[in-house]
């Protein structure tokens, strides 16, 4: 019989933590205490030791606990960051947007959840919305939860269209999520062989390279296995910020044309606006068939995601809307984020402002690494989607350490430091970015090459 008294006094005490807006030192060292002991016995002891070798071995410094304004946030001992991390692009408008969260807060007050049956208005109008500001014909849209939501319901999507066409092609260093559709389309082994057999039909083409996806497509048909879709990321993300050249998107479009494929664009990471355009396909003219949303889609303040088709598409799901469903997928609180999401957007002009900011960012870090060639490889990016590429791992994971201790956030994991993602709000603010560029100079100064 589980002690419910024990476990009540306990909910009372979180509760009541969370109603405040500022905690106390006792308070904090409580919050501190239970949240190693609670990752270490019950969530994933893993992630003490990643996070531990970001934070010089104290993890007092790694417990979260409220924003610090939209381009930042304060761990549980009042320290603030500057978040050049962006959740891994979720903050497109900035921490708790207050139109976003007013958006949230006022369908709160009314309804939380849907019935689950009469027609839903958000729904409806959120669609019409993204029918308006995606490209080319994309018209019907089903909403998710999560990326790799976005990107599975897209392949059967892309399925139930082309039902003789059995492959899918996705790019090497491709990231489409990890549920076992979207596993089967990312291209990291780690992630991949602990689980195998993928789902499948999926091949690997290099990214970037026209000729290896031409070939084969040619292959695929010649031996029946015809591609039926190509799943790609406009720019890939997790995998390093990789740009492709200008024409190979375009080309892309006429092959899957060509032979008769679906294009999926995954924009779970560039999309509402994070490379300075609403979408990165605007940059390069091109419109998918199917696109994948999600991320920032739910306005930094909202689980939502969407995947976006054209009628053609879609249609195979008329005749009965339930072949592929989701309980929470569509929600009227992510449905109410979604739109005010896209409001502050366009009101903001804020995919302009990634391109302005982008550009001040990258010639700001550019400068920053200037003369510590021995470390930096490159520094890339379009919009405010940047890397800095290191020479190695080690190096890579000084910097980001270092960053982190002087108050910026940046993505770089013991794991995987070689590329450090810098994917802040698109509402930095010009004295945050020199703040940036500043601490990535200290750090680089500080970090020494060991061979
Ligand atoms: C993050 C990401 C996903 C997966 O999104 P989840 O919400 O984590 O499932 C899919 N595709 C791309 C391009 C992403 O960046």
């Amino acid at each position: 019989m589980p002690n419910y008294e024990s476990v009540r006094n306990y909910t009372e005490k979180v509760l009541s933590l969370i109603s405040q807006d500022e905690i106390d030192s006792d308070a904090a060292k409580w919050v501190t205490k239970e949240t190693l002991d609670g990752f270490r016995e019950y969530v994933n002891p893993g992630f003490l030791e990643y996070r531990k070798s970001v934070t010089l071995g104290t993890l007092d410094a790694a417990v979260e606990w409220a924003d610090s304004g939209p381009n930042g946030f304060r761990d549980v001992n009042g320290k603030e960051y500057i978040d050049c991390l962006g959740g891994f692009g979720i903050y497109n408008v900035g921490h708790r947007h207050p139109k976003v969260v007013k958006a949230v807060v006022d369908q709160l007050n009314r309804q939380a959840l849907h019935s689950q049956d009469l027609l839903d208005p958000l729904r409806a109008m959120l669609a019409k919305i993204l029918a308006d500001i995606t490209p080319g014909d994309l018209k019907y849209s089903f909403f998710t939860n999560s990326g790799t939501e976005s990107v599975e319901a897209a392949l059967k999507l892309a399925r139930a269209y082309n039902p003789s066409k059995p492959t899918i092609l996705a790019a090497t260093k491709a990231f489409h999520g990890k549920s076992y559709g979207s596993l089967a389309g990312t291209a990291k082994g780690v992630f991949r062989r602990p689980f195998m057999p993928m789902m499948p039909g999926f091949r690997h083409i290099a990214f970037n390279d026209i000729d290896m996806l031409h070939k084969t497509m040619h292959a695929c048909k010649m031996v029946g296995e015809d591609v039926g879709a190509v799943l790609l990321e406009p720019i890939q993300g997790e995998g390093g910020v990789n740009i492709p050249e200008d024409d190979y998107l375009p080309t892309v479009r006429e092959l899957c044309n060509q032979y008769g494929a679906l294009l999926i664009l995954d924009e779970v990471q560039t999309g509402m606006g994070r490379t300075g355009k609403m979408f990165c396909s605007e940059h390069y003219d091109v419109a998918p068939d199917i696109l994948c949303l999600a991320k920032s889609f739910g306005g930094g303040v909202m689980p939502a995601g969407a995947t976006v088709a054209t009628e053609e598409v879609f249609s195979r799901l008329f005749d009965n809307p339930f072949l592929h469903t989701t309980t929470f997928g569509g929600n009227p609180l992510a449905c109410a984020a979604a739109i005010a999401n896209i409001h502050v957007l366009i009101e903001e002009n804020l995919p302009a402002r990634a391109d302005e900011l982008g550009r001040y960012m990258l010639d700001g870090l550019r400068e920053a690494v200037k003369g510590h060639e021995d470390k930096v490889l490159d520094v890339r990016g379009k919009g405010l989607l940047m890397a800095l590429e290191f020479v190695d791992d080690a190096i890579g994971f000084e910097v980001a350490k270092h960053m982190f201790e002087n108050g910026v956030l940046v993505a770089g994991t013991l794991v995987n430091a070689k590329v450090i993602r810098v994917e802040p709000p698109l509402t930095i603010l010009h004295e945050q970015a020199d703040r940036v560029f500043e601490v990535l100079a200290d750090a680089l100064e500080n970090t020494r090459v060991t061979v």
